[in-house]
């Protein structure tokens, strides 16, 4: 017999760990992504010659998903990741580290938490007792803002360990998270084995790995909307934006909510439901050529600034990573690379009387997808065996992250291949 043809729908991450799996396993896979580029949000291009990616992105070593996805493809060598958790903040110049002791978690966080500058010794206790209560309370409720309040923590906490780092873990003001979903990412992350929140990224440009991912697939139909699909009794047929029609055995839809809502046309009857129930929340990235070459760190948090975590992707060259970050998306390049420059020079001492080279800004309005309250997030099946759903927004249990898109591509891939007849004979 031969290989089953799927159709894969969006070249982001959900939809290549699918296409993967699906190639893994035997199947002709036929990727479809409106973009020139692969990767969707964590994708890469040129700006004025230098590769820059779409925006910074840095995993931890609890994704284990997406560890695994980018070694299927083939790259495991592309990316770095720390010995232990090890972060360098910053606050008005003065420089101090969140380090993990050499104990069980979670004793190396609070070790680490003693020695930490930004914080007064009752401020620590105050924080210590909040990280206690999240790892014992089940179901926290309501916003995460209104939940740390409830447990003791003052405007200084907030500002030297809630901010810098849970605002960028879930792309939201504290205000706007949920303290569930705060709750998932601090277990996660801190709370249950002392290697998880190692910091991790991408020693090459985004798209190299995508691209990695793509190469062993049937074809590549890049520049390719898909417009619309319907099933029939042998299978999905399928219509792009250009007008060009063919048919699969099944098809996998890896789009954002909005996007599959059009492609679906009446979701109700796959029984996928509030798909216009997502927020989009911005990430702006902030590129900074400056003459000072290599500084003191890898990566480091600002205290007290929009810019919220400064990485070093080369000498000279930072990227500053601002998250939830909607205001900034339509101010004009220059006044943010001029105004993040400031900040970023009057941080850092090593850049005291540094010159900016060259700037560039990346701007992703429709940075994360977050349920409002109430949402039920789609799982990937649907109630046609034939069709199923992936992005990172979907049921996965995981915040719009990396780690999500993986588990949701593998998953369609997985409800697809257990579904039809014909994988019996793959
Ligand atoms: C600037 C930025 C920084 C981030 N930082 C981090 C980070 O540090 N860590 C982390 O884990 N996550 C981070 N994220 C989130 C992460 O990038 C996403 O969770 C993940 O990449 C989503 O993958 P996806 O495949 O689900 O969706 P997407 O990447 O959105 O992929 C969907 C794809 O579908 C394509 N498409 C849309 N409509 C159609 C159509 N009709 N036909 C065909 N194709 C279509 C799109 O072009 C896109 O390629 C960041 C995101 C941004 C924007």
């Amino acid at each position: 017999m031969a290989a089953p043809r799927i159709a894969v729908a969006g070249g982001g991450l959900a939809g290549l760990a699918a296409a993967l799996d699906l190639t893994g396993a035997g199947c002709e896979v036929h990727l479809f992504e409106r973009s020139r580029l692969l990767g969707g949000r964590a994708t890469s291009f040129e700006i004025d010659g230098h590769t820059v990616d779409n925006g910074q992105h840095v995993y931890l070593a609890c994704c284990t998903e997406f560890t695994g996805f980018v070694e299927r493809a083939g790259m495991a060598d592309a990316l770095y990741l720390q010995d232990r958790f090890d972060v360098t903040v910053y606050s008005h110049g003065v420089r101090s580290e969140l380090r993990a002791a050499n104990l069980p978690a979670p004793w190396h966080l609070l070790a680490s938490i003693i020695a930490y500058r930004h914080l007064n010794f009752r401020r620590k206790l105050q924080l210590t007792r909040a990280l206690i209560a999240l790892s014992r309370e089940k179901a926290p409720q309501g916003n995460f803002a209104h939940w740390l309040r409830q447990h003791g923590q003052g405007d200084e906490t907030l500002r030297a360990f809630w901010d810098p780092f849970m605002v960028p873990a879930l792309n939201a003001p504290l205000e706007a998270m949920s303290a569930a979903e705060a709750a998932f990412v601090i277990r996660t992350a801190f709370l249950g084995d002392r290697g998880a929140a190692r910091f991790g990224y991408s020693k090459v440009p985004l798209a190299q790995i995508m691209e990695a991912a793509a190469r062993d697939l049937a074809s590549v139909r890049r520049g390719t909307a898909v417009a619309a699909m319907e099933t029939y009794d042998g299978g999905v047929r399928l219509r792009t934006a250009d007008s060009q029609d063919d048919v699969f055995d099944a098809i996998v839809l890896a789009l954002p909510p909005r996007a599959l809502q059009r492609v679906l046309g009446e979701p109700n009857r796959f029984g996928v439901t509030d798909l216009d129930k997502y927020e989009t929340s911005a990430i702006v990235d902030v590129h900074l050529w400056h003459d000072r070459g290599r500084l003191d760190f890898d990566f480091c948090a600002l205290l007290d600034s929009p810019v919220q975590w400064i990485f070093q992707k080369g000498d000279g060259y930072l990227c500053c990573s601002l998250s939830a970050a909607g205001a900034l998306v339509s101010t004009p390049t220059g006044d943010v690379v001029g105004a993040m420059w400031r900040e970023v020079s009057a941080a850092l001492p090593e850049l005291r009387d540094a010159q900016l080279v060259r700037g560039a800004v990346t701007r992703n309005p429709e940075g994360t997808y977050n349920a409002r309250p109430g949402t039920v997030r789609p799982a990937a099946r649907t109630l046609d065996s034939r069709v199923t759903i992936a992005g990172s927004w979907t049921a996965t249990g995981w915040p719009d992250t990396m780690e999500s898109a993986v588990r949701s591509g593998r998953e369609a891939a997985r409800a697809l291949l257990e579904q039809n007849a014909w994988t019996t004979k793959l």
